[in-house]
């Protein structure tokens, strides 16, 4: 007995040891740059712009007949009068009708393009919740330090801002070392076609991108208990898609002879195995290098958890899955989303049906995922089948490259205090339909937000800090004048 509680506590000991060693030994993966003296923005000026950009109400509808195109014409009459240097140094086009492609030809063409994305277009803002704005929805108004509305962080801010540094740089005769695109998407919130419209025409033209950089991530503050500084995340990979319907047929008939079971209840009990049987949880990839960047940063108790994985990954997971927000991050998520039986009280259904939202993580894929479903339904009553356009989780971008480092080194010069990591992106972004063209992808939006300030975007009180737009600005800027 003695014998092996020595052992034992040799174990122990020699875990302890190995675990504090890790912690005080990880070293940083941040790059010293030196900040930058802020640029003589005029946040009043642009902010104004960013005002006057929210009022033209380029919604997108799922309907699409219900699309103003006027509204969005309007608005690229509104650019072309805001930027008028920007618009002489650059090509522009329509694609699809009204996504805007512009193109700033490089002084060296061995070099090759990148690609800035932003879209115009944003979603609608219910009637019942346009009583709640603090500021009316589509006025632009600025107010405390801030310009309110729909689109002012997805994603006008972007579109505005990119130009604004092109404007500036143009207006004083720059040109960019590599021919620079801008593309500007007209239906980023209802599927993208815009995107994919660009994509093809590049690649029809023989044109290979050596990155893009498109919304998605940002500079979050508080996003981790204990770390006081901002974490600037830089979006490499993007998780897939697939929603499938769940059908039972079953012969119908009247209420008052049932069967013991009818379709609605087989339905039932197959939604209801599939959200107690949730697809594992995989700490590694991409959310694996996220918290392995932050360890370094992080206060010691932190420390100690994020740069010894090797013994905390089990009861790191279990706290990862706690909260949705999270959870998402490492499993393919299940949501149950649509149902429907039968049309009358009284009368069996004939059939039943579900959908099933599911995100898939990279490293899982469509047929995993299917397969996986079928076997936790596990009965043969119920038949799958995919909906809409499911699509595999997108490729890895990568962290080691010359261009990663220059976004990184971008965002260390106007956001000295923020650590930079790259991280997974849950929802989609037009980036994605860019794979093809580019070489790597990157998700990132050079704005400051709040843990509170997430669901203004989509939400009620969407609104852009004049100094943010500002930095966004000059982000832009710092990052044309890296490009060669
Ligand atoms: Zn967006």
């Amino acid at each position: 007995m003695k014998k092996i509680a020595q052992i034992l506590a040799a174990l122990v000991g020699v875990v302890v040891l190995v675990a504090g060693v890790r912690t005080c030994t990880v070293s940083s993966q941040q790059i010293e740059v030196e900040p930058l003296p802020p640029a003589e923005v005029d946040a009043g000026a642009a902010g104004k712009r960013l005002g006057d950009a929210i009022r033209y109400r380029t919604i997108s509808h799922f309907d699409r007949s219900q699309l103003d195109r006027g509204a969005f014409l309007a608005f690229h009459r509104f650019l072309q009068r805001s930027y008028p240097a920007a618009h002489r140094a650059l090509d522009r086009e329509r694609v699809d009708d009204l996504t805007l492609l512009y193109i700033w030809p490089g002084r060296d063409p061995s070099l090759t393009p990148v690609a800035l994305l932003a879209h115009q277009d944003v979603v609608p803002v219910p009637p019942e919740t346009s009583e709640r704005w603090t500021q009316p929805a589509f006025e632009g108004v600025i107010d405390g330090g801030f310009v309110w509305g729909r689109g002012a962080m997805d994603d006008k801010g972007n579109v505005m801002a990119i130009l604004e540094a092109t404007e500036r740089l143009a207006a004083g005769g720059f040109r960019p070392a590599r021919t620079v695109y801008l593309a500007f998407g007209h239906d980023e919130e209802v599927g993208g076609t815009g995107a994919t419209a660009v994509a093809a025409l590049l690649a029809e033209r023989g044109i290979e991108l050596d990155f893009v950089l498109d919304e998605g991530l940002a500079v979050i503050e508080g996003l981790i208990p204990g770390l006081a500084q901002p974490v600037a995340m830089i979006g490499v990979v993007e998780k897939g898609y697939l929603s499938l319907r769940l059908v039972v047929e079953q012969p119908g008939g009247h209420s008052s002879t049932p069967p013991r079971q009818t379709a609605v209840g087989i339905l039932a009990s197959a939604i209801t195995r599939l959200e107690r049987a949730p697809l594992p949880a995989r700490l590694e990839g991409v959310p694996r290098e996220f918290l392995t960047t932050l360890a370094p940063e992080t206060p010691l108790r932190l420390r100690l958890v994020l740069s010894n994985l090797w013994l905390f990954e089990g009861i790191l997971k279990r706290f990862l899955a706690g909260t949705p927000g999270t959870n998402a991050v490492i499993r393919t998520t299940t949501a149950p989303t649509m149902l429907s039986g039968s049309p009358k009280d009284n009368v069996l259904p004939n059939r039943a049906e579900g959908v099933v939202n599911f995100r898939i993580l990279p490293g899982d894929t469509i047929a995993s995922v299917t397969e996986y479903v079928r076997a936790a339904i596990a009965d043969d009553r119920v038949t799958l089948e995919p909906i809409g356009h499911p699509r595999e989780p997108s490729r890895v971008s990568s962290t080691d490259s010359e261009s990663f480092r220059l976004v990184q080194r971008s965002i260390g010069r106007v956001f000295p205090e923020a650590v930079v990591t790259p991280n997974l992106v849950l929802g989609g972004t037009d980036a994605r339909h860019y794979g093809e063209v580019a070489r790597d992808v990157y998700r990132f939006s050079p704005y400051r937000f709040g843990p509170g300030d997430l669901a203004r975007a989509h939400g009620i009180d969407e609104r852009i800090g004049l100094e943010d737009h500002a930095d966004a600005i000059r982000f832009y800027e710092l990052l044309l004048q890296s490009l060669d």
